[in-house]
């Protein structure tokens, strides 16, 4: 008699734990490690994977069930890509079965024999390759060759517009012409669509895509073109690196700085740090690509577990890096408003109109500038709306959302929560006071910068990109292609626009409140704004006409605006962040230590808070060596969608450590019923992005 191992979809801690099932002869023979089967758990049919097959007998008075059915006839996973789910699931401490859902496309967990029939074709197709429209200059072929020569790990650090994207498809070619298949991990696909073209266009019918927004059918198709080795490129977000490749020799990482890549619910992976988890297991080639490396990157190179390639000018010739100017914005503020220790002698003169304020003279003359020369421009704000709050001229007060600590946001017609989509039609009066003077709004986002345009510019060509003007794909490529082809002058946008895209007649960015994303609570917030900044200038100038970018502020001493205007961007940024670094070393955060955040949220506060209490004092009394755990405290947000929250962080230097704690913690927390007990949830985010 045999029985296998096998791992299903459930949160039981340890994370390893699997189910024992016992073979049924007729599937003795078709059954194996990696196989998809349907088996009953509880009372229902769920699918499941089989990590381990044994045959010794069960010690006596085990009870064991059959495995139902097999779903699809051959493994879906390898033993080395179970073995890179299991060191996946170690690392986040996250249940395996659970893992490997989020590795299983939808369609195909819940599919049967019948819904996944596919036929490998006997003759594939023979491999087309189209030259590329430009020769590779000294540096990417460079670049290419140090990069091919040895596998492991290498950092192509490349300016915006540098030619970065050329060095992946030269490297793929070698990797396809040698048998093998590329993963493609960019940080949104929907984003970049023209990324994608240049995929296609060079690997016709190789390109297999893969994200979220598909359907069904669609994942399916992707899946089991890759499955069966018709196509050998994986391209997409996250999930593209499950892709099913038999024989990958290279994953690339565009972006790789991108904190879009972490998941932030559910099985909270990086998709960055899987990538160089994935190359280890599958001894491939792991390229991350970035203008503005994270100290992540920068960290393995220092300790020479990556390589590094540099591409220092942009890759078409005479297109320059554009210039930057920084813009003082406390020179626009009106007389009345002091400022201590700066000299205010050439104040502009006070602004007509609330979304004025961002719209200084001198960023007004550039734009008048620019559309004067038939150019473009982009200008950025990293928030929606048209303020960034409406208060009470009377008694101050703001209008908070009910579900979340946090203000609504003023948008044309109503107020809204941008955590909960909350909204509400602006009061008469003022729901404290009863005062009925108009609230006085402050602040600006994308829509009241589009009012100001309209006063200033009536005649300029307006678009605007956030996530109230894009709801899909259709909307993303239509806006792109409106703005490509010339049919709008300004484009204003959220960080959306800050995303690779390249629009070779903007030779204007404005940056109208840079300050955002720097006060934040969050030891990586310093080296986010440098990125963004970077990005996002990175888009004026791409071609012959030379770009310059205006950055308004009210802190133009920050050290960021220090390296983001100096001469030679990229040994700045270097330096700066090093300076990061140091600090981050100092402090014990990553990347020099290991951190997780524990996040604990409920209904109730009063239970959540004795839960927070109970988490942090079991840490305390596992007298853990070097582990060190701060908190409990409220969460920046201390309250979304209805539940309060608290946070734990804890860090400790070794990843041994580190790990058994938190498989312990989780063990005992889901042993003694916590959650039921407190009523309050607990999650582990190990490597977080995001502290809020
Ligand atoms: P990145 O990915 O670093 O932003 P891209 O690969 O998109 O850079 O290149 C930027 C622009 O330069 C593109 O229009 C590309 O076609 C062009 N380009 C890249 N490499 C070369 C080259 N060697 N010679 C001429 N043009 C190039
Ligand atoms: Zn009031
Ligand atoms: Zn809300």
């Amino acid at each position: 008699m045999s029985f296998a191992d096998i791992a299903v979809p459930a949160p039981f801690y340890p994370s390893d734990t699997v189910f024992t099932y016992r073979i049924p002869e007729s599937l003795e023979e078709s059954l194996s490690v990696g196989s998809l089967v349907k088996v009953s758990f509880g009372k229902r049919l769920s699918w499941g994977v089989v990590t381990h097959i044994h045959h010794a007998p069960l010690k006596e008075g085990i009870k064991t069930k059959d495995v139902d059915s097999l779903i699809l006839p051959e493994p879906i996973f390898s033993e080395k890509r179970l073995r890179f789910l299991q060191s996946l699931s170690a690392h986040y401490v996250y249940p395996i079965g659970l893992v490997m859902e989020s590795a299983i496309p939808t369609p195909l967990r819940n599919g049967s024999p019948r819904t996944l029939r596919y036929t490998v074709p006997e003759l594939l197709p023979a491999l087309r390759i189209e030259p590329s429209a430009t020769q590779l200059n000294d540096e990417q072929r460079t670049a290419v060759k140090s990069i091919s020569q040895k596998k492991g790990v290498h950092l192509l650090w490349g300016l915006t517009g540098s030619g970065k994207t050329e060095v992946y498809l030269k490297l793929i070619e070698e990797v396809l012409e040698r048998g093998e298949g590329a993963l493609v991990l960019v940080p949104e696909i929907s984003l970049t669509p023209l990324l994608t073209e240049r995929f296609e266009k060079r690997f016709p019918d190789q390109v297999a895509l893969f994200h979220s927004a598909q359907s069904p059918k669609k994942i399916r198709e992707a899946w089991f073109e890759v499955w069966t080795g018709q196509k050998r490129i994986a391209l997409g977000a996250r999930s593209a690196l499950f892709a099913p490749l038999k024989n990958p020799g290279i994953v690339v990482v565009d972006e790789e700085h991108d904190g879009s890549y972490k998941q932030e619910e559910g099985f909270r992976y990086n998709a960055r740090d899987a990538a160089i988890r994935f190359a280890k297991h599958f001894s491939c080639t792991c390229v991350l690509g970035s203008a503005t490396p994270s100290a992540e990157a920068l960290a393995l190179v220092d300790s020479g577990e990556a390589s590094v390639s540099v591409l220092r000018k942009r890759a078409v010739e005479s297109a320059s890096l554009p210039k930057l100017s920084l813009i003082d914005l406390r020179l626009n503020l009106p007389q009345e408003i002091k400022i201590p220790h700066v000299e205010i002698k050439d104040r502009f003169e006070a602004p007509r109109a609330p979304g004025d304020f961002f719209l200084s003279p001198q960023l007004q003359l550039a734009i008048d500038e620019t559309l004067k020369a038939k150019e473009q421009c982009i200008l950025f704000i990293n928030r929606r709306g048209v303020g960034s709050q409406k208060l009470c001229r009377s008694c101050g007060f703001v209008h908070e959302c009910p579900n979340c600590a946090v203000k609504l946001t003023p948008h044309s017609h109503h107020l809204a929560c941008h955590y909960c989509g909350y909204s509400i039609i602006e009061p008469d009066h003022c729901p404290s006071c009863s005062s009925p003077h108009p609230f006085l709004q402050v602040g600006t986002g994308t829509e009241g910068v589009e009012e100001a345009l309209s006063l200033h510019f009536p005649s300029a060509r307006v678009l605007r990109m956030d996530r109230d003007t894009i709801a899909n794909k259709n909307d993303l490529e239509k806006t792109l292609n409106a703005f490509s082809s010339g049919e709008a002058d300004i484009l204003v946008g959220t960080q959306m626009v800050a995303k690779g895209h390249d629009f070779p007649k903007v030779t204007l960015v404005g940056i109208l409140l840079a300050d955002m994303g720097m006060n934040v609570p969050d030891f990586r917030a310093n080296e986010r704004s440098l990125q963004l900044l970077m990005q996002v200038s990175g888009r004026a100038g791409r071609s012959k006409s030379p770009g310059r970018v205006l950055v308004q502020t009210f802190q133009p001493e920050h050290p960021v605006f220090q390296h983001l205007q100096a001469e030679d961007p990229m040994e700045s940024y270097k330096r700066f962040l090093s300076e990061e670094m140091i600090k981050r070393k100092l402090l014990n955060y990553p990347p020099y230590a290991s951190l997780a955040l524990l996040r604990l949220d409920g209904l109730v506060e009063d239970r959540v808070q004795e839960a927070s209490r109970f988490v942090a004092h079991t840490l305390n009394r596992a007298k853990a060596p070097g582990l060190q755990v701060l908190g409990p405290t409220p969460s920046p947000i201390s309250k979304l969608r209805g539940r309060h929250r608290r946070q734990i962080l804890i860090k400790s230097q070794s990843k041994e450590v580190f790990e058994q704690t938190l498989h312990w913690l989780l063990q005992g927390w889901n042993k003694g019923h916590c959650e039921k007990k407190y009523k309050t949830r607990l999650l582990v985010d190990v490597d977080p992005v995001q502290m809020m």
